[in-house]
């Protein structure tokens, strides 16, 4: 774009009615790079600017019509002509110079005519000059307003592309927020659900735990309940509560009843025979559906050998192994019920035994009475032979009463006993001499004695009473005859034995007493009975019931002890134990006749019938006797005779004094005092202790003269030759 003004012709209006005005001022121009174009009136001038733009316009002024300034003032109020530039050319311009109105509006100059051409010619240079300037101007400014024209488009172009892109983004910004809203919301919402999860998580961890420490609680506690189904000393037994097979024992179970673990479980009871009584296992099971747990069902339990146990049963429901079972415990009170049963039975024989020794007494006190006047009335009678054989009736029928007294004290264990070692294998083998005179010739004898010199402490007559009878009882076991056996041998007893022996026994040495027959033997059930005082199967008439009692009393006097084995049909056999306590010295036992003597007797007894009988016999026996009737009188007369009373025989029981403390009295008052205590019935604490009072001797009532003077000479044997 390279628009210059001197490219083109300058234009330049020439406005003159007259023509030849024109042409003289075309002459006067032409050539110097001017468009010159012609108008000869006011009204053509007007209308040419208004076509086209002009540098200058040279205007006449008088013209006719519409004159030059007229033309001017016109040119000047029209905004598209006002600027151009106006010389008027004039002849008498003076006048009207000033005139023209728009002077200020654009650029004016007058040219005098004749017009001088140099003039001229400079003025219009100087307006073409100005045009051209102008035009270069509005060409320079026509580029500019181009340019920035295209830089505003350009602009435009860029702002409208920023607009667009403004507009994407504000999109793309709301589209992201609402993105982000809706992902806040999304963040939220996992927000919310993590926290729900966290929590959740917790509480599972919590429940987790919470059940892993139930779970460790559980499988210790089930160490435990196996240690403990393990290591009971009780035998345990877990069985199915719909069936009652066993699905597990313990060791306890197997060791105490014999079972293997092979051989119970999956059994049931039944099948192994546990129950001695089905019955009692209905009952148990019963009881268990109903109340759901026992304690203490007592029943009976065989092992596997058969034997039969005593048991109490305690027993709940609970789960083994997803089943409904029953825990049984089993404790065993087989021990237990026969300790019960020994003390019961040993109770009894004891308070038999009270009342056995107090009928005795009785009993004695009779007998001494009627042996002492039958013995009495013989010197009375001596001429009468048929009134002395009736005595001799009522002397045996005395002495065979007093047998049997003497059977019910051994029994009751509170008769006298005469306590020296004796040597049993001698003492039984006086009791067989004894039987061979007594019993039937179908019956053989036979003797195993090996204890040989083998001693015991006791009472000589009480021991072979006892082994006696035993011999007694085996022959009227054997009516058709058969053999009895006696047998002897030391032998040792631990304390299991003893502590299972229905007897109070201690472990050690013994000697072992065999009295064995071949006859009809015992139930079980006479078994139980034997050895209480009067029962007896035989016949009226001949048992009595006092044998085994007085053989019981006279063993468990002597810390001995008693084992049965009898069979009905098979025989008996009869063990007595004995303890050991050395070897023999001598022969214990002695035989005398009869000692006489002479002196003053002081026989105190309050039954007149005892003071008769006793005072007849030791007068007959040489002595001189003095009689009281309590401790009271017997004090009184000691008093009074001591110097002529060789000794005081004194009875225990009696009225105002006994004859205890008459004893002590005695002793007291006189040191040289000798006294022979009397009674029908004592226990052994007794005696000793009236010994250590001073006592000389014991004198079991009843007694024959034979025991009488036997007593009096040992009694006085420190004075007596
Ligand atoms: P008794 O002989 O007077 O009957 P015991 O006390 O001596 O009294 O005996 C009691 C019972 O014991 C006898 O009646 C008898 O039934 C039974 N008895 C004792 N010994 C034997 C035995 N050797 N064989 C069978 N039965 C016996
Ligand atoms: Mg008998």
């Amino acid at each position: 774009m390279n628009h210059t003004a001197h490219s083109v012709a300058i234009p330049i209006l020439m406005v003159d009615d007259r023509q030849e005005n024109l042409l003289s001022l075309e002459e006067l121009l032409s050539g110097q790079g001017y468009e010159l174009v012609r108008a000869s009136s006011g009204n053509e001038a007007l209308r040419l600017t208004l076509k086209q733009d002009f540098a200058l316009v040279l205007l006449d002024v008088q013209m006719p019509g519409m004159d030059g300034f007229e033309t001017a003032e016109l040119m000047r109020v029209n905004p598209k002509t006002r600027h151009i530039p106006i010389i008027f050319v004039t002849a008498g311009m003076k006048d009207r110079q000033f005139q023209f109105k728009g002077y200020d509006a654009g650029a004016v100059d007058y040219l005098a005519k004749p017009i001088e051409p140099l003039f001229l010619q400079s003025k219009v240079k100087i307006f073409a000059e100005i045009y051209r300037q102008r035009r270069e101007i509005e060409l320079h400014k026509n580029h500019l307003e181009e340019l920035v024209e295209l830089r505003t488009a350009e602009l435009r172009l860029v702002a409208e592309d920023l607009q667009a892109s403004n507009d994407q983004l504000e999109t793309r910004n709301r589209e992201l927020k609402t993105t982000e809203e809706q992902l806040r919301g999304r963040v939220q919402e996992f927000v919310e659900t993590r926290d729900q999860l966290l929590a959740t998580e917790e509480m599972l961890r919590v429940q987790i735990e919470d059940y892993q420490r139930a779970q460790q609680q559980l499988n210790e506690s089930n160490i435990n309940l196996q240690t403990l189904f393990d290591v009971s000393p009780l035998p345990i037994v877990v069985s199915s509560l719909s069936d009652g097979t066993i699905r597990d024992i313990n060791h306890t179970f197997s060791e105490y009843f014999g079972y293997t673990d092979e051989s119970v479980i999956g059994k049931n009871g039944i099948e192994l025979g546990l129950w001695s009584d089905n019955n009692e296992r209905q009952r148990f099971l019963k009881l268990m559906c109903d109340q759901q747990g026992i304690a203490g069902f007592g029943a009976e339990i065989r092992t596997v050998q058969g034997e039969s146990r005593n048991v109490l049963l305690y027993s709940n429901i609970m789960d083994f192994k997803d089943e409904k079972c029953l825990l049984i415990v089993f404790l065993d009170v087989t021990e237990q019920k026969r300790l019960e049963e020994q003390i019961r039975q040993t109770q009894k024989m004891e308070v038999i035994g009270q009342l056995a020794g107090g009928v005795a007494h009785d009993f004695n006190n009779m007998l001494t009475a009627i042996l002492g006047t039958s013995e009495l009335m013989v010197r009375l009678i001596m001429d009468n032979p048929a009134a002395l054989k009736l005595l001799e009736n009522i002397r045996k029928a005395a002495s065979r009463s007093a047998e049997l007294t003497g059977q019910l004290l051994a029994f009751s264990r509170k008769g006298q006993k005469n306590i020296v070692q004796v040597r049993m294998d001698a003492t039984i083998h006086d009791v067989i001499s004894l039987l061979e005179r007594t019993i039937d010739k179908k019956i053989t004898l036979e003797s195993r004695l090996m204890a040989g010199n083998s001693c015991v402490i006791g009472d000589p007559t009480l021991l072979q009473n006892a082994l006696l009878n035993l011999g007694v009882n085996a022959r009227d076991a054997m009516p058709d005859g058969g053999t009895i056996t006696f047998a002897t041998t030391d032998v040792e007893l631990d304390s299991r034995y003893c502590s299972s022996s229905p007897f109070s026994i201690t472990s050690g040495r013994y000697i072992e007493i065999s009295v064995a027959d071949t006859g009809a033997g015992m139930t079980q059930e006479v078994i139980q009975h034997i050895f209480e005082p009067f029962f007896t199967t035989k016949e009226v008439g001949k048992g009595t019931g006092l044998g085994l009692a007085a053989v019981y009393g006279t063993i468990t006097d002597h810390h001995g002890c008693i084992s049965i084995s009898s069979e009905p049909g098979v025989g008996t056999i009869f063990k007595l134990y004995l303890p050991l306590s050395g070897e023999a010295r001598g022969d214990a036992v002695t035989n005398e006749e009869p000692i006489h003597g002479s002196g003053g007797i002081l026989l105190v007894d309050d039954e007149e019938i005892l003071r008769d009988v006793g005072q007849a016999l030791l007068e007959g026996l040489g002595y001189t006797v003095y009689l009281a009737e309590d401790g009271e009188q017997a004090l009184e007369i000691y008093a009074r005779e001591k110097q002529n009373i060789l000794l005081v025989i004194l009875d225990m029981v009696m009225p105002r004094m006994s004859g205890k403390e008459a004893l002590i009295r005695l002793m007291e008052n006189y040191s040289d005092v000798r006294v022979l205590i009397s009674s029908g019935y004592h226990q052994e604490g007794t005696i000793s202790e009236l010994m250590q009072l001073g006592a000389k001797g014991f004198l079991q009532k009843p007694y024959h003269r034979q025991e009488l003077c036997r007593a009096i000479a040992e009694a006085i044997g420190d004075v007596s030759p």
